[in-house]
């Protein structure tokens, strides 16, 4: 229960208005979770502003706001508390009620396992004291009070997480809660992206050890070099834990030996002091959980509950969500949620885990694994040490996004065989590659970073829909959090899923026996030829197509090995790359032709060519008339393998007749070679336009490539709902100012206020593909509503005009294409408005502009 008289205190805050509640059940932030009752902070974060949310708060059923400037809606029926800054009276508030309630606090540090420890030592220490835990994994300087909300005065003890990602930040969360023990679990590569150092995380972490007073107790972790040398900095009682994986730990306090690492539970023996402790075991997996019972243990130790006690008390506990979390998997399996989080400590205990686990297991052993967070510049070194790991112990692996890619090579480098090793950019994809097989007795282990989300490919494999509860952010809201930055103000979100779901649609309509191939050229039109083609492959493409051969390379290199064909003119001098790298090229000239066969005589190889007819559009193809001619000259030609034959609409997309004539023409002459003994495995014509339009196009095969990403093919709707388009370009506002009127805008100064204006500057510009002209974009969406671009939009920054918008600041958000609230600018309204096509739109967006999934 939090009490307004004491925030107010704590504040040095103003009641605005009549005070309607003088109680809160709980402290909110997150104006979508917010529950009747509450008391709503208004923070602001990197994430965002808490007061532009307010409002949503009320609606959601807050009684109290704390803020530092009052609403300017209605706040009848909620207690408005106005104060100077929101995060120092929160911090105060901590102080203030942990000494008015006398609670002592026991702080849990320490770069992973600091919410496991904290629920291990609560449930030890709970059988004799009246003990609060902060719930959940709220830490660090604004959620540590945040988490006290729902202290009581009866609490004696309470057991905090302290986590940090900031300088200072340790000696803020010491000052407001005086802690009297510390436990520090161990130091390790979490957050080294903030910190830039080791050495940097173990002094701040330090802080917390330095501050325990002398009559107060601090437990280090042993084995972890780092933490064990924290002893000397502090004057408190120091005792030592250690886990013994080799038979030579002797020095710790209290330490477990003979560990065996099974399916669903740790054994271990137990040393403290003289006492031996023998056959004991806890179910949660893996050596490096170990600790959080022997931080409990020992904890419970000095405050006189018998060791015995405790560890009966721990064989009830049950993994956190998300932390080697034991699922049942389909078709009997074992399956382990690692999903919470990653450092590259952490992924190697739980591989560790999985190693031994393994021998005395029946089935096999997979690992499904995301990005690993908080690397920092040591992040290819990382994925090494990974891969390399992983491929000595795992059947299978299934890696999921970019940044995996170094990781498979190493898997691979290290003697894991590339047919057993999926690589994948969506949830469902790496679900689907592993979920096939999965067999009794085997076990599943799926890990990654927060912002790899790898929960989502858990709950596809989880034999119980209904234990999803039991996954971390299996709430909604978490679906519009941002769990990882993109390195840049400006940036794409790129849907995988959406791609995934949008070639599934694709081969729905074509059908089984009709193969389709993706066209990924332009990089995939702007969305990344590497994610799409690979989610494409993995959902019904078998075919890729790219306009050039330096396309086919880039595919080639990053390990892609279906067929792809070069649709554009590939020269002659580039008969080598397309046969060294196994790439099909389309032939429509004699002479050409003849130079790709010389070139495939002398590497002593064979081309692989598609023959291209031109039935009317006038691009690359040989005439309807030329075409016997050429299969004439072609069969002299011995290193040629025809392989397809193919033609392209022009007008698809709006007018029937021309491109039914263009199909018969096809027709007409396809059916005289098929009739002449040529056996065309691929025979198309269809874009995506053709493919849903038109059935009789479909011939063989069927090239898609604007429908993948959910945009329309033509100026009239095809598409079905079913269709989700798959790109979000997004920016922040830089700045917002008042102009006086008459005041020039941008180069040029072709825009000149008439009135006071208030402009705001975004960081975007032509050199990202945001056009000059000689159209704009015209319009993008703040607040969720329309603001136009003002003045001429220059290389890397524009201006808009920020009027129609209350409280507009530095950091906001701003949609270029994509949702925002109810309002919505799609590529096709911004195609229109430029007077080009949605195509020309995605496929300009430069590669300066980050894409984040
Ligand atoms: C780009 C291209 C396609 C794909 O067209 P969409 O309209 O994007 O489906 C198909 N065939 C050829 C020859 C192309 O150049």
């Amino acid at each position: 229960m939090i009490n307004l008289y004491d925030v107010l205190e704590a504040a040095d805050g103003q009641l605005f208005g009549e005070a309607a509640s003088q109680l809160f059940t709980d402290f909110c932030f997150d104006s979508r979770r917010a529950e009747p009752g509450q008391l709503f902070v208004a923070i602001k974060t990197n994430a965002g502003d808490g007061h532009d949310y307010m409002e949503d708060a009320v609606a959601h059923g807050v009684t109290g706001l704390l803020c530092n400037r009052p609403p300017r809606f209605s706040t009848e029926n909620v207690t408005v508390i106005v104060t100077r800054d929101v995060e120092r009276a929160l911090i105060r508030w901590a102080t203030l009620v942990l000494d008015k309630f006398g609670t002592s606090v026991i702080a849990v540090t320490g770069s992973t396992g600091k919410t496991t420890t904290k629920e291990a030592i609560a449930t030890v220490l709970s059988s004799k004291y009246n003990v609060y835990k902060s719930p959940g994994s709220y830490n660090g300087r604004f959620g540590l009070p945040v988490a006290l909300g729902k202290l009581r005065s009866e609490h004696q003890l309470a057991v905090l997480e302290f986590g940090i990602d900031q300088f200072g930040e340790m000696a803020e969360l010491v000052k407001a809660a005086r802690p009297m023990v510390a436990v520090v679990t161990n130091i390790g590569h979490a957050h080294l992206d903030r910190f830039g150092t080791i050495e940097s995380v173990v002094s701040e972490k330090r802080v917390l050890v330095e501050n325990i007073p002398e009559n107060g107790i601090v437990i280090l972790n042993d084995d972890d070099p780092y933490v064990r040398k924290m002893r000397s900095h502090t004057s408190a009682s120091v005792m030592t834990v250690s886990v013994d994986t080799t038979g030579n730990r002797l020095g710790a306090d209290m330490i477990a030996y003979n560990i065996v690492e099974g399916r669903s539970r740790t054994g271990f023996d137990l040393r403290f002091g003289e006492q031996r402790f023998i056959g004991k075991w806890t179910p949660l997996l893996g050596a490096h959980q170990l600790y959080a019972v022997l931080n409990a243990a020992l904890l419970g130790a000095c405050f006189d509950i018998p060791v015995e006690t405790s560890l009966r008390l721990l064989t009830e506990t049950t993994a956190m969500p998300g932390r080697m979390r034991p699922f049942k998997g389909v078709n009997d399996t074992l399956l382990i949620d690692d999903s919470y989080s990653a450092s590259l400590e952490s992924t190697i205990a739980a591989l560790d885990w999985l190693e031994s686990t393994k021998d005395s297991n029946e089935g096999r052993v997979f690992a499904v694994l995301g990005d690993i967070g908080g690397l920092g510049s040591s992040a290819l070194q990382g994925y090494r040490i990974v891969g390399e790991k992983v491929a000595g112990i795992v059947d299978g692996l299934v890696t999921k996004g970019e940044l995996t890619n170094e990781l498979e090579r190493s898997a691979q480098e290290n003697g894991l065989s590339r047919t057993d090793i999926d690589i994948t950019f969506s949830a469902r994809d790496a679900a689907a590659a592993i979920k096939d097989r999965m067999e009794p007795g085997d076990i599943v282990l799926v890990k990654g970073s927060q912002g790899s989300r790898m929960e989502r490919v858990v709950k596809e494999l989880l034999a119980d829909p209904d234990e999803a509860i039991n996954l971390p952010r299996y709430e909604a809201v978490f679906d519009q959090v941002w769990l990882e930055r993109p390195n840049r103000p400006t940036w794409l979100q790129i849907d995988m899923d959406a791609v995934a779901n949008n070639v599934r649609q694709l081969k729905k309509i074509i059908g089984e026996d009709v193969a389709l191939m993706a066209v990924v050229k332009a990089n995939a039109y702007g969305h990344g030829a590497i994610p799409v083609s690979t989610t494409a492959l993995l959902n019904g493409a078998e075919y890729l197509g790219v306009a050039s051969i330096n396309e086919a390379m880039e595919l080639r290199e990053a390990g892609i090995d279906a067929p792809i064909l070069i649709l554009g003119y590939t020269p002659g001098w580039a008969a080598n790359l397309a046969i060294r790298y196994d790439v099909a090229v389309t032939l429509y000239d004699v002479t050409l032709a003849r130079d790709f066969d010389r070139a495939a005589r002398e590497m002593n190889a064979r081309v692989k060519a598609h023959i291209k007819v031109d039935t009317g559009m006038s691009r690359l193809g040989v005439m309807p008339d030329d075409v016997t001619p050429f299969f004439r000259a072609l069969a002299r030609l011995e290193n040629i393998d025809v392989e397809g034959i193919f033609t392209h609409f022009s007008v698809a997309d709006e007018d029937s007749k021309f491109t039914l004539k263009q199909i018969s023409t096809f027709n007409r002459v396809v059916k005289p070679l098929q009739g002449g003994g040529f056996d065309f495995k691929y025979i198309h014509a269809a874009n995506s336009a053709g493919a849903i339009q038109f059935p009789e196009a479909r011939f063989t095969m069927v090239r898609a490539g604007i429908a993948m990403h959910g945009l329309e093919p033509g100026q009239e709707p095809m598409l079905g709902d079913e269709f989700i388009p798959a790109l979000t370009w997004k920016t922040t506002i830089a700045q917002v100012k008042e102009l006086p009127e008459d005041s020039y805008v941008g180069y040029g100064n072709t825009y000149q206020t008439d009135r006071k204006e208030k402009i705001a500057i975004i960081p975007v510009g032509y050199a990202d593909g945001f056009r000059r002209s000689p159209q704009t974009f015209g319009e993008v969406l703040v607040h969720g509503q329309r603001v136009p671009i003002v003045g001429r939009v220059s290389m890397d920054q524009t201006m808009i005009s920020v009027d129609t918008i209350e409280d507009i600041k530095i950091g906001d958000e701003v949609v270029i294409i994509g949702q925002q609230g109810r309002e919505r600018i799609t590529v096709e309204e911004v195609a229109e408005r430029m007077g080009t096509v949605n195509y020309e739109v995605v496929s300009t967006i430069l590669p300066r502009v980050p894409r984040v999934k």
